[in-house]
């Protein structure tokens, strides 16, 4: 199969969008950007073995690749409206192009974001994907924006991708996850078995399928003064926020959100390493004035998702993280960074 017949592929796919004024099939696609709009731009690339793992279903992959750019869209409050695909395929397998589609192209339709061209080259499999959105002038969410007294919350759960990425690990070192005396609680009674495997399921899906937050990104315009997507494990993202506001954080450890799953399948204080220090998990964090808070309640109910309050922005640099005792806490294994991109 020639590369051309790979990019039909694509284009017979995909569905047009009225300010798409010529999409693939040129040497460059034209898009009409509404007169009372900024252009917001961001790009992921996502490597085969470094930010999934090498036996994930295309379809994850596709679906994947399009959400940590969704993601970046929703931490800046912009609405989705165009991308473009950089396919590196070690071969021109038409049936791995289609399943990789049904997942991008899935995503892709939910966010009403259309495909309008890109590249496809032989090479390592690796998946550049570019997205642009469009968000009111002045309203996108930045890092710089947090102030004093601002709390600080975060949507959904944490820890779940990062997780999963243990438990594979540790799946496939069986003699060194048994030797590890802070592993996963992973009970040898079969009766649990199915609960386990089951919530192993859920935490494997956090990592393969991350739920971008667009639409409560899109709500937190003009409500929040600060935001930042959890790519590399919130401690650090929260950073940025930090560094970027010239401020510090202070965060209560034991008010992080969980699922169930996790607290199933890990301690607590493995637990809480995870949700502050695990990566790949594509929630978001914010800051906004307390006054806000009935109003993020109600972004919370109008998009069925969790948006938990963790702490606070002070004077100072740098992110303090609180334990259950009141005292300073600091991750025992100083973070994931093998998980970072
Ligand atoms: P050029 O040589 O001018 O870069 P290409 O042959 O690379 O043209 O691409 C032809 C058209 O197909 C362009 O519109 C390009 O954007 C589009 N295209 C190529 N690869 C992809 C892809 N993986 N996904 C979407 N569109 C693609
Ligand atoms: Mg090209």
């Amino acid at each position: 199969m020639l590369e051309f017949d790979l990019i039909d592929q694509v284009r017979a796919r995909i569905h047009p969008r009225p300010d798409v004024i010529l999409g693939i099939g040129d040497d460059a696609a034209i898009l009409q950007v509404p007169p009372d709009r900024q252009l917001v731009v961001a790009t992921d690339t996502l490597n085969a073995g470094v930010h999934f793992p090498v036996d994930t279903a295309p379809a994850d992959i596709g679906w994947k690749a399009l959400a940590v750019n969704l993601s970046d869209l929703a931490a800046m409050a912009a609405e989705p409206a165009w991308c473009t695909l950089s396919l590196s395929l070690p071969d021109s397998d038409a049936d791995w192009l289609d399943r990789f589609l049904d997942g991008f192209l899935d995503l892709a339709a939910r966010h009403r974001i259309a495909l309008v061209g890109g590249d496809t080259t032989r090479g390592p499999l690796s998946i550049g994907v570019t997205v642009h959105g469009l968000v009111e002038p002045g309203r996108a969410l930045r890092r710089d924006g947090a102030r004093v007294g601002d709390d600080i919350w975060v949507t959904g759960s944490l820890g779940d991708a990062a997780s999963a990425l243990v438990l594979l690990q540790q799946a496939s070192e069986p003699m060194l996850a048994s030797a590890c005396e802070a592993g996963p609680i992973l009970p040898a009674d079969d009766a649990v078995d199915l609960r386990i495997a089951e919530a192993l399921a859920g935490l494997r899906s956090r990592l393969d399928r991350p739920t971008p937050r667009v639409e409560i990104g899109r709500g937190l315009a003009g409500v929040a003064h600060s935001g930042i997507d959890i790519s590399d494990g919130l401690l650090a993202d929260l950073g940025h926020i930090c560094r970027g506001s010239r401020l510090a954080a202070e965060v209560e450890v034991d008010r992080l959100p969980y699922s169930p799953a996790l607290a199933e399948s890990f301690g607590d204080a493995r637990r809480y390493e995870l949700q502050a220090t695990g990566g790949d998990d594509y929630e978001l964090c914010f800051t906004a004035e307390s006054a806000m808070r009935e109003r993020i309640g109600l972004i919370a109910v109008a998009n069925a998702t969790p948006i938990t309050r963790i702490g606070r922005m002070i004077e100072g640099e740098g992110v303090r993280a609180i334990g259950r005792d009141g005292a300073p806490w600091h991750p025992q294994r100083g973070g994931y960074v093998h998980f970072s991109d």
